[in-house]
């Protein structure tokens, strides 16, 4: 694979500093039972890396004495860590809001079976990728009956109360473009996918979110093997929106890696750019717990032009909706 991090350090992006944090981002490791052609962490079913019981109880630690109300769950399959329910549990316990980024097709796997029920009874809200509404497309994407695996999927969860009226249990979902370029309009394609599911296959959902692909990791990889990695930053660049720079998710958001290293998001983990406290290059959460964050520099590089293009995009999905 393709390094794209020194493709990227050269930068004439913005300087930004971090602000309180709003949610913290765990990575649980890099097992998936899915090896995505866009994967930004390059998970799939051989990868080993995992985080010990003493870092979830470091995670738990962190909420407990930060206050911060959110949890978003990542990896990999969070859902595959032997101690993802231990720490959903435990977050909620504490009144913590937690999010499980899940793949959907994960609720067929060995050990899953009663995964749905679980995350309804907790009250975790689900944030589901299905990067078209399109059998092709996905299947193209993330692999052989991938689609059909994922409305299976979505059907649980509609059954179990998730984007039903009254129950509180939110479904979103998330899209990406297939290749190099922008996503559409997230206002737009949610309609599409809307009335698409619901038509065609009888599935609710609350939002959708649209995120662009970032030049790093397998994704680009790819762009640099295809000769198209240039065309593409040129692309995010010729797109870039100051607008969005008040929202980036890094002013809100703390990024930990399955060691209990911190980063100021997920893409700058996959990257090994870590957050930096004055002279102290790399710092684990334990570190933070107690520090002030508020003002420190983000690390930036050429890939966060993939956050400003055009609408903007976050974890949370575009950012010009939000104002
Ligand atoms: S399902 Fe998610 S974590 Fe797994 S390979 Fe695909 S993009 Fe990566
Ligand atoms: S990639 Fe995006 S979220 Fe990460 S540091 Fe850059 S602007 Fe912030």
């Amino acid at each position: 694979m393709h390094a794209t991090l020194p493709l990227l350090q050269q930068t004439e992006f913005p300087a930004i500093a971090r602000d309180a944090v709003e949610v913290l981002q765990v990575n649980l490791g890099y097992r998936c039972n899915q090896s995505c052609v866009h994967c930004h962490v390059n998970a799939g079913p051989t990868r080993t890396e995992t985080m010990s019981r003493e870092i979830v109880d470091e995670v738990l630690q962190y909420l407990r004495s930060t206050r911060v109300p959110t949890l978003d769950i990542t990896g990999g399959a969070p859902e595959l860590h032997a101690q993802f329910r231990y720490l959903v549990t435990q977050a909620r316990a504490l009144d913590v809001h937690v999010m499980d980024r899940c793949n959907l097709t994960i609720v067929h796997e060995p050990g899953q079976e009663d995964l749905v029920e679980f995350l309804a009874a907790q009250q975790v809200e689900v944030v589901a990728s299905l990067p078209c509404y399109l059998e092709d497309n996905v299947n193209r994407q993330r692999g052989a009956g991938v689609f059909q695996g994922s409305l299976t999927a979505l059907r649980k969860l509609n059954a179990a109360g998730y984007a039903q009226p009254g129950t509180g249990l939110r479904l979103n979902l998330v899209y990406n473009p297939q290749g190099p370029s922008l996503p559409p309009s997230q206002a737009k394609l949610e309609e599409d996918y809307r009335r698409t599911l619901r038509d065609e296959h009888g599935i609710a959902f609350d939002r959708l979110y649209t995120l662009a692909n970032m030049p790093i990791a397998r994704f680009g990889s790819t762009l640099v093997s295809k000769g198209q990695f240039a065309g593409y930053m040129r692309l995010l660049k010729d797109n870039y929106h100051a607008d969005n720079l008040a929202q980036v998710m890094c002013r809100s958001l703390l990024s930990v890696d399955f060691q209990g290293y911190v980063y100021d998001c997920d893409f700058n983990q996959m990257l090994g750019l870590p957050l930096k406290i004055g002279q102290k290059q790399r710092v684990k959460l334990r570190d933070v717990q107690h520090a002030e964050l508020r003002g420190n520099p983000i690390q930036i590089a050429d890939h966060c032009y993939g956050c400003t293009a055009g609408q903007g995009s976050s974890c949370g999905g575009a950012l010009e909706s939000e104002r």
